[in-house]
């Protein structure tokens, strides 16, 4: 029998997140403020602890993990490495197919590994609530949990269309005591100007974090947290590729091709960085990032200074962004769908250091529902697209009889997504590829700076 699971034990949980910014070619843009002039770190203070405002411009290359936090960490972490072989052999591929299961922490995704720091660090610097948004459900719920775990109010701005249609990951929300509200909401000055404008506005999560924003904006005892794109997040995701490297060693093996689906490109970085080293080095590694060709943020969007959210509340950052307004096509089933990049990835992006690509939504569910035959679990929709890519590999493996290591992180399980499944399986689902007319239009409404 070939071995298949490669396991760590509670004692290898990472002791220390790996920081990216010290090993960068070159350093990173400095976020800037309402001024178009680098924001000073204490205007963050409003909304951040002071421990992850730190950690965002961190020149440490190591950054200790709190005990408390290794300690809820355990609940799920380490999480498995294991090798498709099932995979490989309905593919007929020479190729060996590794993925690491993020699907195994209590919220069903990678986003527990940063929202339990968060939390953490909110509740030393003696914070009372959180505000936040979630789009599909997966950070809203993650940080319910964490919110949970240190004692935390935990209050959700769910984009509208997904509050209606995944109504269990409220439910799971619930579960761990956050409240959860639809957005747009009538409850702050972001959220009426929208229904002012709409009163059928899906809600998006630009908008939905410009709601949760204003409301930690405006009280003392409240914080904001985000479950993706900023460098503290991406941090605390190393977690990922951490483990994975210690448990190749276990296998024997060393990837060729590290891929990763990209929303803000947190699951992907956290998975990817741990390795970039080796590839500074000399390793000849291919890192990937895939998007939605629906939200094609790295492939076609401009690398440009923009804001986080749609009322313009953040601190802009050079990012590949389709302008702060972007408002996604609703027939896309996938949580893939905010309209920048992470910078410290955005950076890597445009620096040629790490490939995006985009695919097709019909292309990453059949790769889903091939893997799900093949392996057992049924994957995200978001992971579906790392799938698709991976076994788009495996298959270039096939024509040309090479033996390459592919992996990829499987981001989370699929079981709050099934009414996509459903979607996908009665043929109401469409490839919609990004228009370049909009793409054109973002260009004219980026943020203009002295
Ligand atoms: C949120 C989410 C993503 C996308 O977020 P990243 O920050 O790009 O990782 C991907 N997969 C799953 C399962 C998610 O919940």
């Amino acid at each position: 029998m070939t071995k298949t699971t490669f396991l760590l034990e509670e004692s290898e949980i990472p002791t220390h997140w790996y920081n990216v910014i010290p090993d960068l070619p070159t350093p990173p843009a400095p976020p800037l403020g309402p001024d178009g002039k680098p924001i000073s770190p204490d205007a963050l203070l409003a909304i951040f602890p002071e421990a992850l405002i730190q950690q965002e411009m961190s020149p440490q290359r190591w950054i200790e993990i709190p005990e408390a936090v290794r300690e809820i960490y355990a609940l799920w972490r380490p999480a498995p490495m294991k090798r498709a072989v099932r995979l490989e052999k309905m593919l007929g591929t020479p190729a060996k197919i590794y993925y690491k299961y993020e699907g195994v922490s209590p919220a069903g995704s990678h986003k527990p590994n940063t929202a339990i720091p968060q939390a953490y660090y909110n509740k030393q610097a003696g914070i009372k609530r959180i505000a936040t948004e979630t789009g599909a459900g997966q950070w809203g719920s993650s940080m319910a949990l964490a919110g949970q775990m240190f004692g935390l109010d935990v209050r959700v701005y769910m984009v509208k269309v997904s509050y209606g249609q995944k109504p269990f990951r409220r439910s799971m929300m619930e579960t761990w005591g956050a409240e959860v509200f639809a957005s747009p909401t009538n409850m702050t000055n972001a959220g009426r100007a929208a229904l002012a404008l709409d009163p059928n506005n899906p809600g998006s999560l630009g908008l939905a974090i410009s709601e949760a924003v204003e409301e930690a904006a405006t009280n003392a005892d409240t914080n904001y947290a985000l479950g993706s794109v900023l460098n503290h997040v991406l941090l605390h995701q190393t977690v990922i590729g951490l483990e994975s490297k210690k448990q190749f060693e276990k296998a024997g093996d060393y990837p060729d091709i590290i891929i990763g689906c990209c929303g803000g490109g947190s699951n992907f970085a956290g998975t990817a960085f741990p390795f970039l080293a080796d590839k500074a080095a000399g390793k000849d590694i291919r890192l990937i990032g895939v998007e939605p060709a629906s939200c094609p943020t790295m492939t076609r969007g401009h690398y440009a200074y923009d804001y986080g959210d749609t009322a313009n509340l953040t601190p802009q950052t050079l990012m590949y962004t389709l302008g702060s307004n972007f408002m996604p096509p609703s027939i896309h089933a996938g949580g893939l769908r905010y309209h920048g990049e992470s910078a410290l990835l955005s950076q890597l992006v445009h620096e040629g250091i790490i490939e995006a690509r985009s695919v097709q939504q019909l292309a990453t569910f059949e790769a889903g529902v091939q893997f799900a035959k093949a392996e057992g679990i049924i994957p995200a929709p978001e992971s579906c697209h790392a799938i698709r890519a991976a076994i788009d590999e495996a298959l270039v493996c096939k024509e040309s009889g090479e033996e390459k290591t592919i992996f990829f992180t499987l981001s989370g399980h699929g079981h709050f997504d099934m009414a996509s499944y459903d979607k996908y399986f009665a043929g109401e689902l469409e490839d919609y590829e990004y228009p370049e007319e909009a793409i054109k239009d973002a260009l004219s409404r980026l943020p203009k700076n002295p």
